[in-house]
């Protein structure tokens, strides 16, 4: 059980979306989640699990992380160095109701056992494996989503992994497809239980995901909602950017998006299709 005000002081103290996981892994819709903390923040954590009733493990190396422009120096791509006493910096750490959970994470994680680390967190087999074998690939260089996700036809709210860099996203894992279906029903009871925790919250994540997306591994992403659909639309309201970003300099009000065959237009722009989606979430 979270209540109301635990999960608003959660979201104080992590900001939304580690808040989100957290209550989530809480409530048990989630078997467990990993963040990175600074290791200055690491006491913090430790009060939260207690809070929450959660059991903790701390990685044993540093968190590098490769931040991409035009995403909030968020980073998808972390590597690990190893841990001196004297290293500053970030680690993981694992939240779970069982302590050999958040063991068993840990080492799973080390060992970059990538399926059953995975499957450990609940993620759906399908999306496991597909993320797994896309490790091994040369096209793993590729940002996942554009890997995975064609941007023809809309997709659900459910399944928008873009806006993670600004602290939206029902899921924690990237969806083997954009027609999933174990992925769909995680979502949904994942919306189910959020909601329950906090109904304000829970719409507000719900709006800001159903939006249009223009994701690229070039300029960063953005969200935004639109007049028009199909191959043209013209930007009405920017709702999640980068504002240091290129991109925030591109997309303002008005200007219009075009998909071609082989290119996304942004006003003068043009990027090429294998860098860039034009997703329309529903
Ligand atoms: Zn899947």
């Amino acid at each position: 059980m979270v209540s109301g005000d635990l999960f608003t002081s959660l979201v104080g103290a992590w900001g939304p979306y580690r808040a989100q996981h957290m209550a989530l892994v809480a409530v048990e819709a989630r078997p467990a989640c990993r963040f990175k903390v600074h290791r200055d923040d690491l006491p913090a954590a430790f009060r939260t699990a207690r809070q929450l009733s959660l059991e903790i493990s701390v990685g044993h190396d540093t968190i590098e992380s490769r931040s991409m422009e035009g995403r909030n120096r968020y980073s998808e791509w972390c590597s690990r160095r190893p841990l001196r006493p004297a290293s500053r910096g970030s680690v993981y750490v694992y939240l779970s109701p069982r302590l050999p959970t958040v063991q068993r994470l840990r080492r799973l994680d080390e060992a970059d056992d990538n399926a059953a680390f995975g499957a450990a967190l609940g993620y759906p087999p399908c999306c496991t494996q597909s993320f797994a074998e896309g490790m091994i690939e040369p096209a793993f260089t590729r940002d996942p989503v554009l890997n995975r996700y064609e941007d023809e036809r809309p997709i659900s709210w459910y399944l928008n992994v873009s806006l993670v860099c600004f602290q939206l996203g029902l899921l924690a894992h990237f969806p083997c497809s954009p027609a999933c279906e174990p992925s769909l029903g995680l979502a949904a009871e994942l919306f189910k239980a959020l909601y329950n925790i906090s109904p304000s919250f829970a719409t507000g994540l719900s709006l800001g995901l159903a939006t249009w997306v223009l994701h690229t591994d070039w300029l960063g992403i953005a969200g935004f909602r639109c007049t028009g659909s199909g191959q043209t639309v013209s930007v009405q309201e920017v709702l999640a950017i980068d504002q240091d970003s290129d991109l925030a300099r591109l997309l303002l009000p008005g200007v219009v998006i075009e998909r071609g065959e082989k290119t996304i237009r942004i006003g003068e722009i043009e990027i090429p299709a294998g860098h860039a989606r034009l997703f329309r979430f529903l």
